[in-house]
């Protein structure tokens, strides 16, 4: 099945953007630790997502009537992959950039498109995924939180958790059952647009290991929406979930996640007059693996420009991805550790513990890695 992924160049036109994006973060990241840096797409920053909005690098991919910049994935690639690299703090607009927008576009009435879109494409309008409740994660299609229909919209009860940035966000595109129980599993699930400022909404920061605050309990108590608040079709929010995981799943930040991290290193082993073979053969190996990560993930590009909805091979890129992410800083830990009289710069060992704490959750955040494979295992007739 994976022959539908053909090795794709980055067209011209998307690296011609890589030089201005490159010479804006050289100077909006100036000064910034490492180990901020490091946080990148969890980095919240409003101001900066402003800033990006005013350069028309919100949105790039939207059409130029909702205010986007009517550009190609691969554009959007290239923008992504030198905002990663640099560490900018891009959290505050990543979602609305990523998916949700996409999303509205797609599924949305253009009303709904002509009231959202412009104000994300100018960092204005933040968003959430409301997709995972307690006791509903892997296992999504078991989502309790119910939209029900009164007589001006849809009253909305339960709960969502792992939120990441409800607490920031101005909306979320929750998953809910707006017909039947939770044992018809993905029948009856729809998608609605939940305004956070809207009455009856309880939202509760929770401190993850590193002590950050990026995702959040969210709690809805008759909370009521308007008939707008659909988005796509009533019943129809499984498709609609599982098309949005193609985008959440296969972009550059499934591969960049430790990326400040290793480059801090090689920065580090440059300054070394004779960095250790095992040091350099690390340096080789991850790099040869990020290689061939970075052309998997422009090929599923490539599917998603053509309005495919790789689902599957989005899946593997994440799942692979993620592998790298982890493996590199236990493996930069393991090679300083070889030199543990070394001097180490004081960047580089907060950035290494940053990483460290934090890399266990690049394999939950998004679909976990046990999740992963069993699709793709079913995407090779194997279950
Ligand atoms: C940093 C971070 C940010 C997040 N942000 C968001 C967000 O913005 N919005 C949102 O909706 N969610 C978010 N999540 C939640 C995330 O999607 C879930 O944590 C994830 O889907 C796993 O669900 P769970 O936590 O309920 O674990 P469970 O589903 O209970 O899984 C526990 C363990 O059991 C394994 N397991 C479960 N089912 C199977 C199976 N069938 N076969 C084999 N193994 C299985 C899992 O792989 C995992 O190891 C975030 C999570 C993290 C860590």
């Amino acid at each position: 099945m994976f022959d539908s992924l053909t090795l794709t160049r980055l067209p011209a036109e998307a690296e011609a953007l890589r030089a201005p994006v490159r010479a804006f973060l050289a100077e909006a990241v100036r000064g910034m630790p490492p180990e901020q840096r490091a946080r990148s797409w969890s980095g919240f920053d409003a101001e900066f997502s402003r800033a990006l909005g005013a350069r028309g690098w919100i949105g790039l991919t939207l059409p130029t009537a909702y205010g986007g910049g009517g550009r190609d994935l691969f554009a959007r690639f290239v923008l992504v992959e030198e905002l990663l690299r640099a560490g900018a703090p891009v959290a505050a607009h990543w979602i609305a950039d990523r998916q949700s927008a996409p999303h509205i576009l797609k599924f949305g009435t253009p009303a709904q498109a002509a009231f959202y879109l412009p104000r994300i494409c100018r960092g204005e309008a933040f968003f959430c995924i409301g997709m995972s409740e307690p006791g509903s994660g892997s296992d999504l299609a078991s989502v309790r939180t119910r939209a029900r229909r009164t007589a001006t919209g849809w009253q909305l009860e339960g709960q969502k958790i792992w939120t990441t940035n409800a607490h920031r966000s101005q909306y979320m595109i929750a998953l809910v059952r707006s017909s039947g129980d939770a044992g018809d599993r993905q029948k009856g699930l729809s998608q609605v647009i939940v305004d956070l400022s809207l009455p009856g909404i309880t939202i509760r920061p929770i401190a993850d290991l590193a002590g950050d605050s990026h995702f959040c309990e969210v709690f809805f108590d008759g909370v009521q929406l308007a008939e707008d608040a659909l988005i796509g079709a009533e019943g129809d929010g499984w498709n609609q979930v599982t098309s949005e995981l193609a985008y959440e799943r296969s972009g550059p930040e499934r591969i960049y996640s430790s990326v400040v991290l290793l480059d801090e290193w090689l920065a580090h082993l440059r300054t070394q007059r004779e960095p250790s073979e095992a040091s350099l053969a690390l340096a080789g190996r991850v790099l040869a693996t990020m290689t061939v990560l970075r052309s998997l993930s422009v090929s599923v590009n490539a599917r998603l420009t053509e309005g495919a909805s790789p689902v599957v091979e989005a899946a593997l890129v994440k799942d692979m991805g993620t592998t790298l992410e982890q493996f590199i800083p236990a493996a930069i830990a393991d090679a300083l550790g070889d030199d543990p009289d070394a001097p180490l710069p004081e960047g580089l060992a907060r950035t290494l513990r940053y990483v460290a704490s934090v890399a266990p959750s690049f394999s939950l955040r998004g679909g976990t890695r046990e999740v992963l494979r069993g699709m793709i295992a079913r995407g090779l007739g194997l279950r």
